[in-house]
C-alpha cells in the first residue's frame, strides 16, 4: 500500500490513482495525514479493501510530506562505510544520531532555497514509525514501521561542521532541508526491505548510487537502539544515513547552485525532486 498526503488530505494510492481516506472510509479516518499514524495498523488493514479503479489521477504538484508534522525526526550520520571513509572518519561503534527539526520537513517536489553556497545533498531511506515504540527488540522492530519513504538530508556544511561541538542538527534544519515522499510504501510491497537501491543526481549526473544493504546499522537495529533510550512515536521519521558521493567530500568540493535540479530515489518507492534557488542569505543581517 502507498499512503500519501495530497492537497492537505490523507490518501491511499498506487502511485497513479488515489482516493481520499476520509471519503472512502465514510469518515472513519480523518483528512489529517498525521492522525492516521495513531491508528496505523487498523488503517493499513482497512486500506487493503480500497478500490482504486475509481480513484482520481494524481497531480504530483499536490503531494506533501507523507508525515508532515512528525513529533520527532531522527537522523543517523556515518551509516555507510563508504561515506564514513570519504568523510575521513572511523566507523562509529554506535549510531551517530542527531535531529532534523520538524519545521524542515517538506514534500517531494519542492523549491530548495539555498541560504549559503555550501549546501550539500544526502540521499536517504526514511523509515516512518507506525506504533508507539519503546524498548523493542531488533527482531520486533519492523512491526513498528508504518512504511518507508525517500528523503534528502540536505546539509549546510559550514554550519554543520562549525565549532568544537559540530552543529549537525542546525546545519541540517533550514526550511525545506528535509524533503520526503513522494509517498510512504508499506514494506510488504518491497522485494527485500533491507536491500534497496538508493541514489541521487544533480542535473542528470548521478552523484550517489548505493544499496541499503550496506547500512552499518540497519533499520531494525537503529529502531532497537533508539527505542532503548526513548519512545518513538507514530509518525516519527528516521533518516537512516547516506552512501558515498556527497558533494563536500569531492575534490574539489561541489555544492548546490541556483538552478540545479536534485533528484533523489529509492528503489521500489520513487523519486523526489528539489529545484534549487538562491535563498535568503545566511547569516542574515541583525533584525534586533
Ligand atoms: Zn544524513
Amino acid at each position: 500500500m502507498k499512503f500519501a498526503h495530497y492537497d492537505g488530505r490523507a490518501v491511499v494510492t498506487d502511485g497513479q490513482r488515489a482516493v481520499f481516506a476520509a471519503d472512502a472510509s465514510n469518515g472513519k479516518y480523518a483528512d489529517d495525514p498525521q492522525s492516521i499514524f495513531a491508528v496505523w495498523d487498523e488503517f493499513a488493514t482497512w486500506s487493503q479493501t480500497v478500490d482504486l479503479a475509481d480513484g482520481f489521477v494524481i497531480d504530483r504538484t499536490k503531494l506533501g510530506a507523507p508525515s508532515p508534522q512528525p513529533r520527532q525526526v531522527f537522523a543517523v550520520g556515518l551509516n555507510y562505510a563508504d561515506h564514513t571513509a570519504e568523510s575521513g572518519l572511523d566507523l562509529p561503534p554506535e549510531p551517530a544520531v542527531f535531529t532534523k527539526f520538524p519545521t524542515s520537513v517538506t514534500g517531494p517536489d519542492t523549491i530548495l532555497e539555498l541560504p549559503t553556497d555550501t549546501v550539500d545533498w544526502e540521499a536517504e531511506l526514511v523509515a516512518v514509525i507506525g506504533r508507539p515504540t519503546h524498548r523493542v527488540s531488533e527482531s520486533a522492530a519492523w512491526d513498528h514501521v508504518a512504511g518507508l519513504t525517500v528523503g534528502q538530508d540536505i546539509s549546510e556544511r559550514t554550519r554543520q561542521l562549525i565549532g568544537p561541538a559540530p552543529q549537525f542538527s542546525l546545519g541540517k534544519s533550514f526550511p525545506g532541508f528535509s524533503p520526503t515522499g513522494p509517498w510512504l510504501v508499506t514494506v510488504d510491497e518491497l522485494g527485500n526491505r533491507d536491500d534497496l537501491g538508493i541514489g541521487c543526481s544533480v542535473n542528470g549526473q548521478v552523484m550517489q548510487d548505493g544499496r541499503t544493504s550496506d547500512l552499518i546499522f540497519s533499520v531494525s537495529r537503529i529502531i532497537a537502539k533508539l527505542s532503548a533510550i526513548l519512545p518513538l512515536l507514530p509518525g516519527d521519521l528516521i533518516f537512516t544515513g547516506t552512501p558515498s558521493g556527497v558533494g563536500g567530500a569531492r575534490k574539489p568540493p561541489v555544492f548546490l547552485r541556483h538552478g540545479d535540479v536534485l533528484e533523489t530515489w529509492v528503489e521500489g518507492i520513487g523519486t523526489i525532486t528539489s529545484t534549487c534557488r538562491t535563498g535568503t542569505p545566511y547569516p542574515a543581517g541583525s533584525t534586533s
